[in-house]
Parts: C-alpha cells; sequence; structure tokens
C-alpha cells in the first residue's frame, strides 16, 4: 500500500489536477490518495469565515462569488460542470446564519471535500471520506486508536485497489468538524500512512524535496537525497514549510518511509526520510517566525531546587509549550510560539522574579549530525553569526539540532550567513 499526498498546488487547477490524475494512474500497487485543497482556498474560506464574525455579509457574498466563478470555471475545464455547485450552496446559507465558533471549521473544511469531489469524479476513483475515520482528541491531538478502528473496516469494505480521502479535515471528541491546523494534509498522510503500514508515504509538492535552507529566502539551495527521521522532524518543527510540523512523527512510529516528490517534475529523486543516519554531515537549516522569549530572573533561585518545576508548572496549566530553554545560576530564558494565554502567564511567573518578554523573533535550526565528536560545527555556526544579535543558543537536547534565536528583522541574513558558511564549498 501506498498513500500519496499531493499539497494546494500540486491540484490548483484544473491542468494541475490532470497532471496528477496522470502521476496517480501509474502501476501502482494498492494506493490511498490524500488531496489538500486547491491552492488559494483555504486563505479564501478563513476569510470568508473573518467576514462572517464580524458580520461583513456583503463581504462574504462577494468572496463567494469570485471563489464560485472560479470553480466553475476549472470545473468546466474538467468537464465536470457544476459538481460543486451544492457546496457553494451550503456555504450561502451559512451566511444567513448567525456565526459560532464551529462556524469556521465548518466552513474551512469545504476547501478539501470540493478539491476530493472533483478529482474522484474526474477520475472515477471512489472516495474515502476522512470526516468518517479521522478523529482527534480532547487536546486536538490525532486519536490513533479510534482512526484505525474506523478507517480499516471501511478499506476492507470498499476493496478498491484506489481510493481518495481528503487531508487536513477530521472529527473532534465532540464529533463536529475540525481539522488538523495549516498543513495538515502532509498530517493525514503520514497518520494513514503509519497506521496501514504502508510501504511508503509519498509527498508530492511544488517542490524537488527538502533543501538545506529556506528556497523562499535563500538563493540556490539544493534538494537533500536523505534525511533521518529524527533530522526531517526537526526541520518541519523548526519551519521547513515543505512539511506540517508534526508529520513525521506517525512515519517514524510505524517506521515508513517518506518521500518528497514535485510534481512538475515527477523524474527528480527528491527526499527520502528514512531511518538511516549520515555520521559528519549538516544536513539542513530552517526557520520559524513568530517566537517570543520569555526571561524571568530571580537572585532566589540561585541554588536553589524546584524553580524550574515551578516555571514548567505555569506554562503546563496553560497548554503552552517552550521550544528553547537556557538557565543560568540565576535566569531562565525559554521561547514559545503561541503567544495565546502570555497574559495569564506572565503575571503568575512574575510571582518568581523580574520577568521580560521580547516578541518578533525567529529560531533558526541548523540540523544534522551534531553530535559532539563532530568538532568544530559550533564554531561554523557561531562564526557565520558574528555581526548578527543572537538572543539565545541552545544545543544538547539533541544530537541533529543547534538552534539560535534572532531578531526576525535579522532572520535572512542569518540564513544566508549561515548558508555561505555551511554549504558554498560542498
Ligand atoms: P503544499 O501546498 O504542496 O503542501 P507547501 O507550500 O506547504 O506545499 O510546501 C512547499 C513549499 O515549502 C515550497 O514551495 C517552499 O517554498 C517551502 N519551503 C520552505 N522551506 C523549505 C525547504 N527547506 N525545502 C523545500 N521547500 C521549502
Ligand atoms: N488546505 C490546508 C491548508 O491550506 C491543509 C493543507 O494544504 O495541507 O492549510
Ligand atoms: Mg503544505
Amino acid at each position: 500500500m501506498l498513500i500519496i499526498k499531493f499539497g494546494g498546488t500540486s491540484v490548483g487547477s484544473a491542468a494541475r489536477m490532470k497532471n496528477v490524475a496522470q502521476l496517480i494512474k501509474a502501476p501502482h500497487k494498492d494506493v490511498i490518495v490524500v488531496l489538500s485543497a486547491m491552492s488559494g482556498t483555504t486563505n479564501a474560506l478563513l476569510q470568508l469565515a473573518d467576514y462572517l464574525r464580524i458580520g461583513n455579509t456583503k463581504a462574504a457574498n462577494e468572496l463567494l462569488d469570485t471563489l464560485e466563478q472560479k470553480y466553475r470555471t476549472e470545473c468546466a475545464d474538467l468537464g465536470i460542470d457544476f459538481v460543486v455547485e451544492s457546496f457553494f450552496m451550503d456555504m450561502r446559507r451559512r451566511c444567513a446564519e448567525s456565526y459560532t465558533p464551529q462556524t469556521e471549521k465548518d466552513i474551512v473544511a469545504n476547501g478539501e471535500l470540493m478539491s476530493t469531489t472533483m478529482m474522484s469524479i474526474y477520475m472515477q476513483v471512489p472516495l474515502l471520506p476522512s470526516l468518517d475515520y479521522m478523529r482527534i482528541d480532547a487536546d486536538g491531538e490525532p486519536d490513533m486508536s479510534t482512526t484505525l478502528s474506523l478507517l480499516k473496516p471501511m478499506i476492507e469494505k470498499m476493496h478498491t485497489p484506489c481510493m481518495i480521502t481528503q487531508g487536513f479535515i477530521c472529527r473532534n471528541h465532540t464529533g463536529a468538524i475540525d481539522n488538523l491546523k495549516r498543513g495538515g494534509s502532509d498530517y493525514s498522510a503520514s497518520i494513514i500512512g503509519g497506521l496501514l503500514g504502508a510501504e511508503e508515504i509519498q509527498i508530492w509538492t511544488d517542490i524537488d524535496g527538502m533543501h538545506n535552507n529556506d528556497p523562499r529566502y535563500v538563493p540556490n539551495t539544493r534538494p537533500v537525497p536523505q534525511l533521518s527521521f529524527a533530522e526531517a522532524a526537526e526541520l518541519a518543527y523548526f519551519g521547513a514549510k515543505i512539511l506540517h510540523p508534526t508529520c513525521i512523527l506517525p512515519a517514524k512510529l510505524h517506521n515508513v518511509p517518506v518521500r518528497l516528490l514535485n510534481t512538475m517534475d515527477p523524474a527528480a529523486p527528491g527526499t527520502l526520510i528514512n531511518n538511516d543516519y549520515k555520521k559528519g554531515r549538516i544536513e539542513a537549516i530552517a526557520a520559524k517566525d513568530g517566537i517570543a522569549a520569555i526571561r524571568v530572573h530571580s537572585d532566589r533561585m540561585l541554588l536553589a531546587y524546584g524553580f524550574l518545576s515551578r516555571i514548567f508548572a505555569i506554562f503546563e496549566k496553560y497548554k503552552t509549550p517552550i521550544d528553547l530553554i537556557t538557565t543560568s545560576e540565576v535566569a531562565v530564558s525559554m521561547s514559545v510560539d503561541n503567544l495565546t494565554h502570555i497574559g495569564e502567564i506572565l503575571p503568575e511567573l512574575k510571582a518568581l522574579g523580574t520577568v521580560s518578554l521580547e516578541t518578533n523573533l525567529s529560531i533558526i535550526s541548523v540540523v544534522g549530525d551534531l553530535q559532539s565528536n563532530n568538532l568544530g560545527f559550533e564554531a561554523v555556526v557561531v562564526n557565520a553569526l558574528r555581526d548578527i544579535p543572537v538572543r539565545m543558543i541552545s544545543y544538547g537536547g539533541s544530537d541533529h539540532n543547534i538552534s539560535i534565536l534572532v531578531r526576525t528583522e535579522d532572520k535572512v541574513r542569518a540564513l544566508q550567513s549561515l548558508s555561505n558558511a555551511i554549504f558554498s564549498n560542498l
């Protein structure tokens, strides 16, 4: 069994969908095809929900008109006119209803529902509805056992070599429509592939694999032919947009290789992610924005035990994960990417010491074989950043990663400089 996932740009127009249909038709064994929404649709639907939230029905209807026109054109090109009409009728009906927090989840699900319906009818391949099997728990995490117990009998009953399913969308523990967060179709593919023990999970996108630096900011980046699960997970978590932050985990747990491939250049080798680990190499650099640093300074911390656990308890109470952490005798610095509860966290931390907050920061992660016997890599990293004000450096948490916190305004300069220092002579 292969899991083949196509992202938004890969199904972004009728022409691209025809191309994807050819790739799916290539001789395979059993396949489950996971599709994202057509590119731009999820953003448009989130905007639509926002118009409804603020009560701007006129703007909402205008946005729906434009989107419907686009879908009519693409469907006509595929020879499947009016296939998505019922989705637009439903969304127009929602525009007339009062807004609730569920409205956004319901509306945004239409992106994947429409793209999969279009491909299923165009290709005459049956649909495997993800709302009937993909489940998340009360913490928003995939509920693997329930998902498997629903998915397996559905596949057995369908008894067909190829089926199309929606990425991204799921139901939560109350049974309401929900999703796996932005970019979550990769996660869907990995959850399905992991649970079913697939031979391989293929993520088809608009670039020829994981590059050694962020191609949106750095010129002349190159694809990395192979990464270990741990390295790919660090890169995805620390900003390599090509993969959803947590999507490597289910594949790693079930030891299913993940291959990143390019829809526009199917013959390119891409990147293979598996259990192999190459020693002595720095593989890639990634960056994640929207980071805040919190520092707690306390003279009472000197030689005190239990201080860190009191700090961590506050973050745990507000379900806010800490990314990086560094400590000195009298201070602790932590970085977070979720500021939802910062207004509650800061006053509680102030009971423990003097607290400062700095926002608009980015984490840069250098990923590869960074074991301590791979001598000299810290010198290369630190030297490359000699002209850039560094807020925090974290190394030693894993053997695969050194993370540096910089101001977002210095990020591109830092990425470029690291690239020159690490990859220019390869
Ligand atoms: P899809 O819609 O197929 O899920 P995404 O836009 O989510 O595609 O991911 C692919 C994009 O990720 C690429 O177009 C590229 O701009 C961006 N990207 C960021 N970092 C990397 C990286 N290290 N390697 C490859 N692509 C990256
Ligand atoms: N359509 C969703 C998004 O744009 C999920 C995905 O594309 O992976 O975030
Ligand atoms: Mg994506």
